[in-house]
């Protein structure tokens, strides 16, 4: 017999890089200039579509720290979430908009965007996962108890489960682990 109310199960998804594709802007990864001109990236809306259909929570959780340097707007930043929960079909997305300066609890490798999506939706952490693409991000996942996986072309050094090539070897690698793939072996 259960003692508690069965909880919620989440995987976390990083967006720009994982769910679209992010924009060189002087060498360095960026978030597009705007919500009309973002990229989904192949699979991506399959990744979220196969983990929601096995019972999962898709719940983004993005870095935005351009709105606190003043070069991009919440509101922009909040019509490019608006997209994503839109169109690869997330139940949620959390965002922060803070920089490494204003001390937040939210801004990965802090954990802070876990802990309020669990709060929201009552999530068991002990079950989640989440997916990006810095090892800032595999960071925030470990601190908020999730098993984690790292989107990378190639080889890097990580703390993350598996180093996978993008969004939807990611959800095919979750759902085969969790038994959610093929035959099931829950009660
Ligand atoms: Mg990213
Ligand atoms: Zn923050």
């Amino acid at each position: 017999m259960r003692a508690n109310t069965p909880r919620h199960r989440a995987v976390f998804w990083d967006r720009d890089g994982v769910l679209n594709g992010s924009v060189k802007v002087n060498g360095v990864d960026s978030p597009p200039p705007n919500a009309a001109s973002m990229c989904f990236l192949p699979g991506a809306a399959e990744a979220v579509a196969m983990l929601k259909t096995a019972g999962w929570l898709c719940i983004g959780v993005t870095n935005q720290p351009d709105v606190s340097r003043g070069t991009r707007t919440r509101s922009g930043v909040e019509a490019m979430n608006n997209r994503v929960v839109a169109e690869p079909d997330l139940d949620d997305i959390f965002a922060c908009f803070h920089d490494d300066r204003d001390g937040c609890g939210c801004r990965k490798p802090k954990p802070g965007m876990l802990f309020e999506a669990a709060e929201k939706w009552n999530l068991n952490f002990g079950a989640g996962w989440l997916v990006g693409d810095p090892e800032t991000d595999v960071a925030a996942g470990g601190a908020g108890g999730c098993r984690t996986l790292r989107i990378a072309a190639g080889e890097v050094a990580t703390a993350a489960n598996a180093v996978l090539p993008d969004a939807l070897a990611a959800a095919r690698y979750i759902l085969c682990l969790e038994n959610d793939l093929g035959t099931k072996r829950h009660d």
